[in-house]
């Protein structure tokens, strides 16, 4: 064991602080990373806040990992000390489910174990990536093409592979009319991708002041959904429609953007239910309303090449560790453009001091 130095939140309502964990040594499959940087997800905030209601505490939240390895076990043979890593919302899974076979492991049958907030079905809890250092699964890790943007790169993690699976499921590319619903940090990374999979995109934003942004990270069109005029042109027009916003909304206004045949598929994860859509609504032309998990390792692994290859990281605010608190005040009234990441040697350098 190792002690490690993590933020963690004691409870639902208090600020996150410092604290310090104990980390296993590196087993047989492991790869202990040292922590270099860390994406800040909305989900970090609903975890440490518990809501969600399933918050295990102490929280340790963070799940957009980079760091350098430093160690790996006997058994390890895809990392060795010195290479790049990275480590999203999963740290293991059963393994022997459909699921896992097919390389779905977010949808594990039995239950993956989240990075944080420990396994889905019991155990012992897990501690995220506000930590200088983590020890995972080697089949859990992820390589990292060398790069000079380390820290624009933590957040394909979660938010990049989010929006890459789904778009990839339902085939997004050239000639498919393709919606974006909220510009956060998942909607950013949704209208980079699907952009660059060669779609034409239509960025859904209830922020006028987001409009340039969304044209300037790739969208076609931007609407700006209070404006019926606006979200009118756009009917019966889309294949598919990406749908980011946790807040409980008027799921109606976006299924009639589809045509015949389209599907919406939700991402966000609201603590309280959107209104029930109108049936009708889907019978009439064939649509679909739909959700998605993540994605698998080996999906997660294509995105990180995917967009390695098209130049394409997040757009990021770097935070100290200390700042976490401020950072999550912010996310929640949208003030950030378009993820904060945490350089995590301001934590190392404030245990030092
Ligand atoms: P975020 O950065 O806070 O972005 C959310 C965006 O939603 C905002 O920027 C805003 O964009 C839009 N929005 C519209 N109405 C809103 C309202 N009433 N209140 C707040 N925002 C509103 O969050 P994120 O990190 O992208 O995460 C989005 C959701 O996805 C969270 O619930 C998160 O837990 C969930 N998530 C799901 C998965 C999954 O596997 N399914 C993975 C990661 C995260 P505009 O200003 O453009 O309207
Ligand atoms: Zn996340």
């Amino acid at each position: 064991m190792t002690q490690a130095l993590t933020y963690a939140a004691q409870n639902a309502s208090d600020r996150l602080k410092p604290f310090k964990i104990e980390r296993r040594a590196p087993g047989a499959d492991d790869v202990q990373i040292d922590i270099l940087f860390c994406g800040v997800c909305h989900s970090d905030l609903h975890t440490a806040r518990n809501e969600w209601q399933n918050t295990l505490y102490p929280s340790v939240p963070g799940h957009e990992i980079v760091g350098k390895v430093t160690a790996v076990g006997s058994a390890v043979t895809r990392f060795k000390v010195g290479d790049l890593a990275g480590v999203g919302c999963m740290v293991d899974s059963c393994q022997h489910c459909a699921s896992c076979a097919e390389g779905e492991e977010q949808y594990c049958e039995n239950g993956f174990t989240g990075t944080y907030n420990g396994p889905v079905f019991g155990g012992e809890n897990t501690f995220g990536g506000y930590s200088d250092s983590v020890v995972v699964k080697e089949k859990f890790v992820l390589h990292i093409a060398p790069t000079d943007n380390l820290a624009a790169v933590a957040p394909l993690l979660c938010a990049g592979i989010t929006t890459f699976s789904p778009l990839n499921h339902w085939k997004v590319g050239p000639g498919k009319k393709v919606g974006v619903v909220g510009l956060g940090g998942l909607g950013h990374m949704a209208v980079k991708i699907a952009h660059a999979m060669g779609a034409h995109v239509v960025l859904f934003t209830t922020s006028e002041s987001k409009r340039e942004d969304g044209l300037r990270l790739g969208a076609d069109e931007v609407v700006v959904s209070r404006n019926p005029d606006e979200m009118a042109t756009q009917a019966n027009r889309l294949d598919f429609i990406l749908n980011t916003v946790a807040a409980p909304h008027d799921l109606d206004a976006f299924l009639s953007l589809l045509k015949r045949d389209g599907t919406m598929t939700l991402v966000g994860a609201p603590d309280h239910p959107h209104p029930s859509p109108t049936v009708f609504n889907l019978i009439f032309k064939r649509r679909s309303l739909a959700g998605s998990l993540i994605g698998g390792i080996r999906e997660t692994q294509e995105m990180l090449d995917f967009c390695a290859k098209q130049g394409i990281v997040s757009d990021i605010e770097i935070i100290a560790m200390k700042d976490i608190n401020e950072a999550y005040e912010r996310m929640i009234k949208g003030d950030v453009k378009y993820r904060f990441v945490i350089d995590m040697a301001t934590l190392k350098a404030e245990a030092a001091a």
